[in-house]
């Protein structure tokens, strides 16, 4: 089959591979239908997420069950579904406990309670890296489906794929940061980084009754599109200093809530590269800093962007000084994704309408590129097998 291979950082081509086969009695071998690519790719594809030898990429997938192995219960050949992006038991202590993306038993050999840099993480994850298990991921013609009696989702028939595909990781994710920020109505909440995730994000704040939502990002164009599609106020913060436009807009009091939908890559300056290097750190925490300044007193921070390694100068003195309330994580994606269907199928929310490229599986490397380099406008890539 074919499949979206990375090689090394930069280095991402589709090669033909085997075919992957049932290991395990509660397998399924899912023909690709649509795939996406996800800011959360990028850190592998740069580099700031080690990956040592070739892997499928893709954690963002949904197609027909071509094959499902004796033990599972609910899908049969032919069932269209979407696969959440996290790999879970569904049995152990956390799944137990609505923590899949800590499941005990998906990834066994780096799996471990620290959370160290290099060989302590939480559960598996489809198509990133061994780290979290080595699964081959679904930027490919099929992929093996892993413990399919729990996760995978059927699709209704009346639903198209990209109506649904973003149910696999980005709006569950968008939902889960303003779902941790636990909105009682009419709160302004700041999002900052307007790509995929925080395009999501903001749809969920409105859903869950957010009073204004304000969108920070450096991409003009991008900004374009919170306003057309998500109906947000705007600050570009190459334009204004954010946290003063902030405080500006809120009576000078700050945010009830900052989310960072950007994590470890946001954009930065020489010098933010230099300390880096000198601190070993990867990338930087400075969208953290912006939401711990932005926010009110007694406010809420959640964030989804990615980090992967610990910052010098982290300005916990400021989470102290403000009483802030503050979530990190991965999205516990199960146990938001059944409400998150209704929503779709009752035209409550439109998730497909931030795509800006469709292209064939052949051309993943181009779409990577564009994707990275926020070239030819592009917000959201959509991979057809
Ligand atoms: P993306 O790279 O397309 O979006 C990031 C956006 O942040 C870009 O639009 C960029 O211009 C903007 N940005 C850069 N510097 C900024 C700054 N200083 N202030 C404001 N905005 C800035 O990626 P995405 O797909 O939207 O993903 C965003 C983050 O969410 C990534 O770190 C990704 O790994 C993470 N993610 C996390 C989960 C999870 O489960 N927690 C799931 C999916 C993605
Ligand atoms: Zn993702
Ligand atoms: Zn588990």
């Amino acid at each position: 089959m074919k499949a979206a291979v990375f090689h090394k950082p930069g280095d991402i081509s589709v090669d033909n591979v085997p075919d992957p086969v049932i290991k395990a009695p509660d397998d399924v071998i899912l023909q690709i239908t649509a795939t996406a690519i996800c800011g959360s790719d990028l850190h592998i594809y740069d580099g700031f997420i080690p990956q040592g030898k070739d892997l499928i990429m893709g954690h963002e997938f949904m197609g027909i069950v071509a094959e499902a192995g004796p033990g599972v219960a609910n899908l049969r050949k032919g069932d269209r579904i979407v696969v959440p992006f996290p790999i879970a038991c569904g049995h152990c202590y956390f799944c137990a406990h609505d923590l899949p993306t800590a499941c005990e038993n998906s990834n066994p050999e780096y799996y471990g309670p620290e959370g160290n840099l290099m060989n302590n993480k939480g559960g598996g994850l489809f198509g990133y890296t061994a780290l979290y298990g080595g699964y081959p991921g679904g930027q490919a013609e099929y992929v093996r489906v892993p413990y399919a009696n729990v996760s995978p989702r059927k699709v209704p028939e009346n639903l198209t794929d990209d109506q649904v595909l973003f149910l696999t990781d980005i709006f569950p994710t968008g939902w889960s940061a303003i779902d941790w920020a636990q909105l009682k109505g009419g709160e302004t909440v700041v999002i900052f980084g307007s790509g995929p995730v925080g395009l999501m994000a903001q749809k969920a704040a409105w859903i869950r009754g957010a009073g204004r939502v304000i969108a920070v990002d450096p991409l003009p164009y991008r900004l374009h599109m919170a306003e057309l599609r998500n109906k947000v106020e705007t600050i570009n913060p190459n334009d204004t200093d954010v946290v003063e436009a902030i405080y500006s807009m809120t009576g000078g009091r700050g945010a009830d809530v900052c989310v960072d939908a950007v994590g470890m890559e946001a954009e930065r300056s020489f010098m933010d590269k230099v300390k880096a290097v000198v601190n070993v750190e990867k990338g930087t925490d400075k969208v953290l800093e912006l939401c711990f300044k932005a926010v009110r007193r007694g406010g809420i921070v959640t964030v989804v962007g990615v980090y992967g390694s610990p910052f010098d100068n982290f300005p916990v003195h400021r989470i102290f000084d403000k009483g802030l309330t503050i979530r990190f994580g991965q999205a516990n994606v199960t146990n938001y994704i059944d409400d998150l269907f209704k929503l779709v199928e009752d035209g409550k929310v439109i998730l497909d309408d931030i795509v800006t490229h469709r292209l064939p599986l052949q051309e993943a490397a181009h779409g990577y590129h564009i994707f990275k380099h926020k070239e030819d406008d592009c917000v959201k890539v959509i991979l057809k097998p």
